[in-house]
């Protein structure tokens, strides 16, 4: 690429010795990508350069409005050598949404797609090898102008850094124990919940703190008005086995939409599972945990893929989901789509992005 300058590290890090040990976003590779945006010139100056902290006026907007987006996406080894990426066009297509929302300055897609490609080539030996692992993408934009008013930036920074990864949780693929949060809420629609913006989680460390302090791995999120209906779980959408149909709750506004969510949607019709996307009251789904009709539950996300739930805690209640063990279709599902990520199993939708 002729816009895209490239400087290497004249200091190579050693490479994770234990892939089995990786964990999630702790390690980042040699290089990340820079493009600065001003006004004026718009977005120039992109560059590779080694990983490696960046200036920042202590007045930039980010640091005190939060006026931040990011991704996270993935690139994986897969069976028969190729590097690949799954479904990447919809991490940029949410990414140009996101600037939209968050009046920060949208980027070419094609150009964040190619400069991505050529990251990722530089840094293409981060890319672990072990069976589950993958390096995890994230790319992200701050807004940098020197200035103290509550007003959109003039200056921006868009970066990419690479982290190998292995497992999102400890838990790996045994079943998480999810809180029901009855108080705090995550958003509200007509708010910034179906953006991915920092300031949705900065807001959600409490309750997630709490939560955690009661043993559990993540805070289930009721709707920001009624506290009635429910929304997602951290960083995860989620599906519940109702009977015989798969429930997941419809975008209204307030939650984000998942690739993951939208993959499983589509792979869980077109094996003739019936779907629904719509409002499901935590009272709808502990009368179905209590009668028995609640066969399984499971969160869906980059970082996770699909993670069972085992057991929900609401107020004083506490119910166990398919014994505290994965269900078949929690199962059938993250199988196909690492199957797919993986290149083990037929894409049938043309999902996997192939490096070259
Ligand atoms: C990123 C994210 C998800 C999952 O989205 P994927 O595209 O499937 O990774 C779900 N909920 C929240 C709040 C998120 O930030």
């Amino acid at each position: 690429m002729n816009n895209l300058s490239v400087e290497l590290t004249k200091t190579p890090k050693a490479k994770p010795a234990d892939e089995s040990k990786l964990g999630f976003g702790q390690i980042f590779s040699d290089h990340m990508l820079l493009v600065k945006y001003s006004k004026g010139k718009g977005w120039h100056d992109a560059k590779i350069t080694p990983y490696q902290p960046i200036e920042l006026w202590p007045a930039a907007s980010v640091l005190h409005y939060s006026q931040s987006i990011f991704e996270g996406m993935k690139a994986y080894r897969a069976v028969d050598g190729t590097l690949r990426m799954f479904r990447p066009e919809e991490n940029f297509k949410r990414l140009a949404n996101s600037c939209r929302r968050m009046c920060i300055p949208e980027m070419d897609q094609q150009f964040q797609m190619e400069s991505l490609v050529e990251l990722l080539k530089v840094d293409q030996d981060w890319i672990p090898k072990s069976e589950g692992t993958s390096l995890y993408i994230r790319p992200f934009i701050i807004a940098c102008k020197n200035f103290l008013g509550v007003h959109p930036a003039d200056d921006y920074l868009y970066m990419v850094i690479l982290s190998p990864s292995g497992a999102y949780y400890a838990e790996g693929l045994n079943p998480v124990k999810i809180y029901v949060e009855p108080g705090y809420v995550r958003a509200v629609r007509g708010g910034t919940g179906e953006v991915k913006t920092g300031a949705n989680y900065a807001q959600s460390l409490k309750a997630q703190e709490e939560a955690e302090e009661q043993g559990y791995t993540q805070v289930l999120w009721l709707d920001g008005v009624e506290r009635k209906y429910i929304e997602e779980v951290g960083a995860m959408n989620v599906f519940f086995v109702i009977d015989d149909e798969i429930v997941t709750p419809q975008l209204t506004g307030s939650i984000l939409p998942g690739i993951t969510r939208k993959s499983a949607v589509e792979l869980l019709k077109h094996w003739g599972y019936k779907v629904s996307e719509r409002r499901l009251s935590i009272d709808e789904l502990e009368e179905a945990a209590k009668t028995g009709r609640l066969k399984e539950a499971f969160g869906t996300g980059t970082a996770a893929v699909v993670s069972p739930i085992g057991q929900l805690k609401y107020g004083d209640d506490v119910f166990t989901v398919n014994d505290g063990k994965i269900g078949e279709i929690s199962q059938k599902l993250y199988d196909n789509l690492t199957g797919i990520q993986y290149g083990k199993v037929e894409d049938p939708f043309g999902w996997s992005y192939i490096i070259k």
